[in-house]
C-alpha cells in the first residue's frame, strides 16, 4: 500500500492536508508562448525560491505528514533551472 491517498481505505482530511501541491519552479521557459498561464519568459525571475528556500518549501509539505501531498514540480520549464537535480 503506498501513501498517495488514492487507495481505497486512506482517508485524508482535506481541512488538515491537501491531496496535490504545485511549485512553480520558475517562469523562464525558451519557448514563451503568448498563452502562458505562467506568463513565461526567457530568462529566471529574480524573485524566484532560491535552492534553499525551495528546500525549505518542501520540508513544509513534509509537515503535512502521512499521506503526504503529491508534489508537482511545475513552471516555466523546470529543467531551466540550474539547481533542478539539488531540488528534485
Ligand atoms: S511553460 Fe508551456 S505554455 Fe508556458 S511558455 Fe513554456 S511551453 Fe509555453
Amino acid at each position: 500500500m503506498n501513501n498517495r491517498g488514492f487507495d481505497k481505505g486512506i482517508k485524508r482530511d482535506f481541512s488538515r492536508s491537501p491531496l496535490l501541491t504545485f511549485w512553480e519552479v520558475t517562469r523562464a521557459c525558451d519557448l514563451v508562448c503568448v498563452h502562458c498561464r505562467a506568463e513565461a519568459q526567457p530568462d529566471r525571475d529574480p524573485g524566484e525560491l532560491t535552492t534553499q528556500e525551495g528546500i525549505e518549501l518542501i520540508d513544509s509539505i513534509l509537515g503535512f505528514g502521512d499521506p503526504l501531498p503529491i508534489l508537482v514540480l511545475t513552471g516555466g520549464d523546470p529543467l531551466k533551472r540550474e539547481d533542478r537535480k539539488s531540488v528534485v
